[in-house]
């Protein structure tokens, strides 16, 4: 029960950075420096306004000295982040596997709220993604030839399609930070589980889509960054996507 409340505490904390990261990040500027500011009055905060979910409900979700709102999304990652780092350390324990699943984990969250905002999925997460989703892969699941297969696989899919609409539109349709991050998932994840990944969050794509349309609520294109559906594909496929693949191939088996 300690070890749980630490781990939360613990990802609250991550989750207050995953926050810098996301603010930061599309502007171009430092994650380290310097102290984390209110941004229409510039007053830096002190200490105790840091503090994870709990400053955002002691100041109303309000700047002290300006009152300019503050986005519900900070307490809301860091709440997100707090329950990710103690349900993972809850079902893995103490393993590589952990670590690998946290670092994704923590990947996932940034890319979502960066794409769904900005449309945006930054190099400097997704690429070094790559090579640390692989680095894992020589010590823990999936291995590294799922791991290799799943970065080609997933980034070789996504390339294809990407030029494939180019050439019969001639216009973008597909962008290569999308490209990059599914072979970040691969890398993490497998080639089995990034298939499932794809699949998953082009059905979830195509839902809400549709949603959008029937509700006229404007171009399918600019509503939908396929990035945050590629996050939540991926959490979905990181979680229960190995049980569930399990029962697809026995279903399968005994047709
Ligand atoms: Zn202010």
């Amino acid at each position: 029960m300690t070890a749980l409340a630490a781990a939360a505490l613990f990802g609250a904390v991550i989750g207050s950075f995953l926050n810098v990261c996301i603010y930061r990040l599309p502007i171009g500027r430092s994650v380290v420096w310097p102290a984390s500011a209110c941004a229409r009055c510039g007053r830096e905060l002190s200490w105790y306004e840091n503090v994870p979910i709990l400053a955002w409900l002691a100041l109303r979700g309000r700047c002290r000295s300006c009152a300019e709102p503050i986005s519900i999304q900070y307490p809301i990652v860091e709440a997100l982040t707090a329950v990710m780092f103690a349900a993972a350390w809850w079902y893995y324990g103490p393993t590589p596997l952990l670590v690998s699943r946290l670092v994704f984990g923590c990947a996932l969250i940034v890319l979502f709220a960066i794409d769904l905002e900005h449309h945006l999925l930054p190099n400097v997460i997704t690429l070094p993604g790559i090579a640390v989703g692989f680095g894992f892969a020589l010590f823990t699941e999936p291995g590294w030839l799922a791991s290799l297969l799943g970065i080609l696989l997933g980034a070789g899919v996504l390339y294809a399609i990407a030029e494939g609409y180019y050439l019969v539109r001639h216009e973008e349709g597909m962008g290569m930070g999308d490209v990059k991050m599914l072979g970040m998932i691969g890398a993490f994840l497998g080639w089995q589980l990034t298939i499932l990944t794809l699949v998953m969050a082009s059905c979830a794509g195509a839902i809400i889509g549709l949603l959008l349309i029937a509700l006229k609520r404007g171009d399918m294109k600019y509503a939908l960054p396929f990035g945050t559906f590629l996050a939540l594909g991926a959490a979905l496929a990181g979680t229960a996507g190995a049980p569930f693949l399990d029962w697809y191939l026995r279903l399968l088996g005994a047709a």
